[in-house]
C-alpha cells in the first residue's frame, strides 16, 4: 500500500545550524534582549546576562528531565518563572515566559540554514499529491517559529504541524504521532516518518506503526532499524514508495 502522508523531523533533516555563532554571541545577544525585556518590565536587575543564563538554563534542566522521563513538555513559561524568582525577580509566569522566549536565538539569527535541497524536495513531493507535516521536539512554537520556517524557505504551507510545545508532549512519545495522523486524517499504514534521530524519530514512529526513513547521522540508539537509510533529502525523490500517486 503507498503512503498518502510524509511527516518531517527538521532540526538536522531540514535545516542545520552548521553556521552558528559562537554560543559567546548567543549568550550576548540574549543579554541584550533580557536587558530590554526587563526594562520594558520595569524591573531594575544589575546583570540582565545572569537573568538570561539562569531562565535558559532551568529551560535546558526541564527539557533534559522531561527527554529522560515522561516526555511530557515542560511548562516553560513556569519554569522561567521559577528560576527568575530565585533570582529576586518577582514575575508573572506569563511575563517570565516572555522573557524567556525573548532571550532565545532563533532562526536564520541563530544560524539555521537549510539543506539545499529541502525545499524543493518538499515541493516535489507536494505535486506528486502527498500530505505533508511536520513533527519536531521545539521548546518555542507560534509564529515565531512559523517565521523562522518561513524565512529558511520551509513554508511550504504544511498540511498538518505536530511541535512537541504545542502538543505537550516530546518525539518519542506515541502522542505527538497521533497528533500528526489525527490532523491528516490519516493511519499509520498511510505514512513515512523521515527524520534523523533513531531514538526520537524512527524508534518513535515505528512504535506507533510508522514505517520511518532514517537520514543518516551520528547513531543516537542501539538496535533501531530504520525501513530505509539516506543521506540527501533529493534521494527521497527515487523512491519506489514516493513515487506520484493516484489520490
Ligand atoms: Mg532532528
Amino acid at each position: 500500500m503507498p503512503f498518502r502522508a510524509v511527516l518531517f523531523d527538521i532540526g538536522d533533516t531540514l535545516w542545520h545550524s552548521r553556521g552558528a555563532p559562537p554560543v559567546e554571541e548567543f549568550r550576548r545577544l540574549a543579554a541584550q534582549r533580557a536587558a530590554e525585556e526587563l526594562r520594558k518590565l520595569g524591573v531594575n536587575h544589575a546583570d540582565p546576562a545572569t537573568v538570561a543564563r539562569s531562565a535558559w538554563t532551568a529551560l535546558e534542566d526541564a527539557m533534559r528531565r522531561a527527554r529522560a522521563t515522561d516526555l511530557v513538555e515542560p511548562d516553560y513559561a513556569a519554569v522561567s518563572q521559577a528560576a527568575l524568582g530565585r533570582l529576586g525577580i518577582d514575575l508573572s509566569r506569563t511575563q517570565a515566559g516572555e522573557l524567556l522566549e525573548a532571550t532565545y536565538v532563533s532562526g536564520i539569527e541563530g544560524g539555521k540554514s537549510p539543506y539545499p535541497d529541502a525545499r524543493e524536495t518538499l515541493l516535489a513531493l507536494r505535486r506528486r499529491g502527498f500530505l505533508l507535516a511536520t513533527v519536531t521536539n521545539r521548546a518555542f512554537g507560534g509564529e515565531r517559529f512559523r517565521a523562522d520556517l518561513r524565512d529558511a524557505g520551509l513554508d511550504i504551507g504544511w498540511d498538518a504541524e505536530a511541535v512537541s510545545v504545542e502538543v505537550g508532549y516530546l518525539k518519542p512519545h506515541p502522542a505527538i504521532f497521533r497528533f500528526a495522523l489525527d490532523r491528516l486524517d490519516a493511519r499509520p499504514s498511510d505514512v513515512l516518518m523521515v527524520g534523523n534521530s533513531l531514538a526520537e524519530d524512527v524508534a518513535g514512529a515505528q512504535a506507533v506503526g510508522i514505517a520511518a526513513a532514517w537520514k543518516r547521522s551520528a547513531p543516537d540508539a542501539e538496535g533501531v532499524r530504520p525501513d530505509f537509510v539516506f543521506d540527501q533529502l533529493a534521494e527521497l525523490l527515487d523512491r519506489p514508495e514516493l513515487q506520484a500517486h493516484e489520490p
